[in-house]
């Protein structure tokens, strides 16, 4: 099928290059110009796995890139919106790129066409874009409106869009929903996990996609509360982390003892330092404001956002204590990105730590495998960078983790130690076992998690010093 995606950010350029890939002729379009020129230069504009695979396979061949929505619209049957919808002050999402498009696909209707959000979008987004389309001239039966979230996290993206958990699509009729059914085939068939060629798949898991068919309403809730749900999952395991501190247990234990009941699951339950990224602090705050219009303010998500904020702070506040002033200090930091895998900033935790100590007067060299262009960005030279973890390492005060880059969970601890000027690690993702910090010697502070305290040093013996003397 002919399709067209519109937006050529994290969602839009990875579904476009998963719909390529499983067969459909895909036009991807943005209005970034420089974007768009690096794409069609062969450039990758995001860091996620596989993704350069996909594009040098499709590129030219089923996946093309355009600034021309017009052209886009008018050769596709099915046209996907994945533009931002960043936060309002407010905490409303911003629907006005979202509009902005519904309204230029309105004008280049050259007959029947399918408009499907992938944006995450508030509940009645759908009907919004409905009556924007109609504002603009169309009629009804030129178009239907399906509301089609996308589930896929960064670092993973590729294969969470070719290998879903399940794939909601809200239709209000038959037809439409066929329609939007039938692109997803080879994953709902499995017919793409018997490809030869096909992107590996994360764990073993081989038969068809779940298809979960809801009215639009409820996809748009579905998407919402997903994220909302995850992020509730990352507060309440900090809080019980910070409960943990006071009484001097050990969340990893917990965690372990918790996650084990299938009906709450593993995954989600890592004390840190909170949840960032484009995503989850938006939707929750969203998910809140469509709440509280609605009627039904859901309180439990002012906790959740309250918790996360909160869990920063903490984490400046450890280091403190680790250091006592902060002034003048100089402060390895590893990681960037606002989790391992992506080289997506946004929200990131690590950002408004690094920028809280340096309000604080410290200095700060960062390592981040792939976000330090983007950091550079947003933090220019009020921080230094390295090339690698044991460069930032090199005579600071004390060594910060901040993002759970895999790579960062296997240093050479020994070659840290002897790098560092004072031996602390203050980790705020709980990358390390407390047993090894003890064994290197280290000062580690953790979360929710007992300190390591450097070894006292032997108590002078007067005595014995003495009667040692010949
Ligand atoms: P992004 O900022 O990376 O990409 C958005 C793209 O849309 C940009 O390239 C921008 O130039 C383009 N754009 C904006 N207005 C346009 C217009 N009028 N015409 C053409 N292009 C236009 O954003 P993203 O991270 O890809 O997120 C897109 C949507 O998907 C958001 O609603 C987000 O909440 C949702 N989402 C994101 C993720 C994620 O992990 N990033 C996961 C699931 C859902």
């Amino acid at each position: 099928m002919q399709i067209a995606v519109v937006g050529s950010g994290y969602v839009g350029l990875v579904a476009a290059a998963c719909f390529a890939e499983i067969g459909h002729e895909v036009i991807c379009v943005d209005n970034d110009q420089r974007k768009l020129e690096a794409l069609q230069r062969g450039e990758i504009p995001i860091h996620e796995l596989y993704l350069p695979e996909l594009l040098q396979k499709h590129r030219g061949n089923r996946l093309r890139f355009s600034s021309c929505l017009r052209e886009a619209v008018q050769c596709s049957s099915v046209i996907f919106i994945a533009v931002g919808t960043p936060p309002l002050k407010n905490g409303d999402a911003d629907l006005s790129y979202v509009e902005g498009v519904a309204r230029e696909i309105a004008q280049s209707l050259n007959g029947y066409k399918v408009v499907v959000e992938k944006s995450t979008v508030p509940v009645y987004t759908s009907e919004w874009i409905r009556r924007v389309m109609r504002l603009a001239s169309c009629s009804g039966n030129d178009f239907d409106v399906v509301s089609n979230p996308e589930f896929l996290r960064e670092g993973t993206a590729v294969t969470d869009f070719l290998y879903p958990d399940r794939i909601v699509i809200g239709a209000d009729n038959e037809r439409t929903c066929e329609l939007v059914k039938s692109l997803y085939l080879p994953l709902v068939n499995g017919a793409y996990y018997s490809h030869p060629d096909r992107i590996p798949e994360p764990t073993k898991i081989t038969t068809g996609a779940k298809m979960i068919v809801t009215s639009a309403k409820s996809a748009e809730l579905i998407k919402h509360a997903s994220n909302a749900f995850l992020a509730m999952k990352i507060s309440f395991m900090n809080a019980v982390a910070n409960l943990c501190e006071s009484v001097e247990a050990d969340v990893e234990e917990v965690k372990a003892g918790i996650g084990s009941d299938r009906r709450i699951g593993s995954q989600f339950l890592n004390a840190g330092i909170g949840y960032g990224g484009s995503c989850f602090p938006k939707d929750v705050a969203a998910f809140r404001s469509v709440a509280q219009e609605a009627g039904c303010p859901i309180l439990l998500l002012d906790d959740i956002i309250k918790i996360n904020a909160d869990q920063k702070k903490r984490f400046v506040h450890k280091v403190r204590e680790a250091l006592w002033t902060l002034r003048g200090k100089r402060l390895g930091v590893l990681g960037l990105a606002f989790k391992g895998g992506t080289d997506d900033i946004r929200e990131s935790p690590a950002l408004e730590i690094i920028q809280q100590l340096l309000n604080q007067d410290s200095s700060i060299c960062a390592y981040d495998p792939a976000a330090q262009r983007r950091a550079h960005e947003v933090l220019g030279n009020s921080i230094s960078y390295a090339s690698d973890p044991y460069e930032v390492a090199e005579g600071a005060d004390a060594l910060l983790i901040l993002t759970d880059w895999e790579d960062f969970a296997s240093l050479d601890l020994g070659r840290l130690k002897k790098l560092l000027r004072y031996p602390i690690i203050i980790d705020g993702r709980n990358l390390y076992s407390c047993e090894a910090m003890k064994e290197y010697g280290f000062q580690y502070v953790s979360i929710g998690r007992p300190n390591v305290e450097l070894s006292a040093p032997a108590v002078f013996d007067r005595e014995a010093a003495l009667s040692a003397i010949p």
